[in-house]
């Protein structure tokens, strides 16, 4: 049985880090309204409670919007935009003045001083309890309609709520009851699709290599052609993982999806170097070191069980010298190098992050507000948007950006 008030200026649907953000924004801006919180689940903030391996990475240092904005496959344009109302210098300055202490890895991620996510949560619970929104858990939206000039919330207890603005804020809409309710207000959802996977790739060069990373890599889907993606690559017990293949499952989301995650990859295991200087490199072993054994010789960058793998998939014998190496194997060797085809089964999800890609159209979205464009009174935030971020806390930041601009907005939007 639903609890609490029966209308209220603001409601919220979803307890997660855009949802939080909205409600604390618009309770703080306008203390005399009532802003409620609905959650589905008995807890709040579960994702951000588990997110970054319990350690929370809340955003990155990178400062530029522009540059910000790149890190998104998609709502990249939208986000650029809000970014220079609420970037992660803001988010930083936003929880530091509230106690949190917070640091930047080497790799740019931005994490609490205490390795917990727990800090990030309790911040925020405190904040909203500050403000006084009110958290009502256990209370799942099952439809959204039209009702005078505000709306009515069809709760999954079957009781209702009035509110005046309701802010969407309910992570992926996979299997949502809400998608329905958008969809019949005029809203348009975009095909969903998991992002931020690794790859299942079961092939001899890499059998019991699980453990072993490239440390500069690039990859590309080979059909339909895809851009390549670079940064390292590790090797799993299941296949291929890594920044690279993350970059790569998060990019082609949508297509992967298509293939049924069957498809074929090419990896360059050495990106910075073209096959030229790679053949260039060969000529020059077999003028200066032509006696040394091929297999005992791995190039600068790959780790030699790798190499010796390589080697063997291209036939060099364990004991032909640089010197002695025959002219279609030195060939078979620099295809491995430069774009060795793998056979990808299947996927599974990164553990430390990932998200859903596609949610509601941005078009029907206005950015400056987070409102929707359709239905007047209606905001938007956070995954549920057709908007998604490459790891490293820039998801995270779409959801404080997008939840502060709405909370801002539905504040000023009072009436
Ligand atoms: C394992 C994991 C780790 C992650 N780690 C990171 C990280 O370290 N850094 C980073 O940037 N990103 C991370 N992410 C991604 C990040 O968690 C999401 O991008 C972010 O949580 C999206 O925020 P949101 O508020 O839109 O949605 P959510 O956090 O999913 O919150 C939505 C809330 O709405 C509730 N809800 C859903 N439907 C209803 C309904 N019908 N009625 C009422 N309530 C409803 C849900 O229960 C949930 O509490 C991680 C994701 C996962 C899965």
């Amino acid at each position: 049985m639903a609890t609490g008030e029966k209308s209220v200026d603001v409601a919220v649907v979803g307890g997660g880090a855009a949802g939080f953000f909205a409600a604390i924004t618009a309770a703080e801006r306008r203390p005399q309204s009532v802003v409620v919180v609905l959650e589905r689940s008995p807890r709040f903030l579960a994702k951000v409670r588990i997110s970054g391996g319990g350690r929370c990475n809340v955003t990155h240092a990178c400062y530029d919007p522009a540059e910000l904005a790149s890190h998104y496959p998609r709502g990249a344009r939208e986000l650029r935009g809000a970014f220079h109302r609420w970037q992660p210098r803001d988010t930083v300055a936003w929880f530091e003045s509230r106690g949190v202490t917070l640091k930047t890895e080497a790799d740019g991620r931005i994490f609490p001083v205490s390795d917990d996510s727990a800090t990030i949560v309790d911040c925020l619970l405190f904040a909203a309890r500050g403000a006084g929104v009110r958290l009502r858990p256990r209370e799942g939206v099952r439809e959204i309609d039209l009702a005078g000039d505000g709306f009515r919330l069809g709760l999954m207890d079957g009781t209702e709520l009035r509110a005046a603005r309701v802010m969407m804020a309910p992570g992926s809409l996979t299997a949502s009851p809400l998608a329905e309710s958008l969809a019949a207000l005029g809203h348009t959802i975009e095909p969903l699709a998991p992002s931020l996977f690794s790859l299942h790739v079961s092939d001899e060069r890499i059998r019991g290599l699980s453990g072993i990373s490239v440390p500069a890599a690039q990859v590309r889907v080979v059909a339909p052609k895809a851009e390549p993606r670079q940064g390292p690559v590790l090797i799993t017990h299941e296949g291929f993982s890594g920044p690279a293949i993350l970059r790569l499952s998060a990019w082609e989301a949508r297509r992967l999806r298509e293939l049924g995650y069957r498809f074929e990859i090419s990896v360059r295991w050495l990106a910075d170097r073209t096959r030229e200087s790679l053949a260039e490199e060969f000529h020059r072993r077999r003028s200066r070191s032509g006696g040394q054994k091929v297999k005992n010789s791995p190039l600068e960058g790959l780790p030699r069980r790798l190499w010796e793998n390589l080697c063997r998939a291209a036939g060099v014998g364990p004991d032909d010298t640089w010197a002695r190496l025959r002219r279609e194997r030195e060939g078979a060797l620099l295809a491995e190098l430069d774009d060795g085809r793998f056979a990808v089964s299947g996927k599974t999800m990164n553990k430390e992050e990932f998200v859903t890609c596609g949610g509601v159209r941005l078009r029907e979205v206005d950015f400056r507000t987070l409102q929707s464009r359709v239905v007047p009174g209606l905001y938007f935030g956070g995954e549920c948007l057709d908007l998604d971020g490459i790891t490293g806390g820039f998801n995270f930041q779409a959801a404080w950006t997008t939840g502060r601009i709405a909370g801002e907005a539905m504040a000023a939007d009072s009436h």
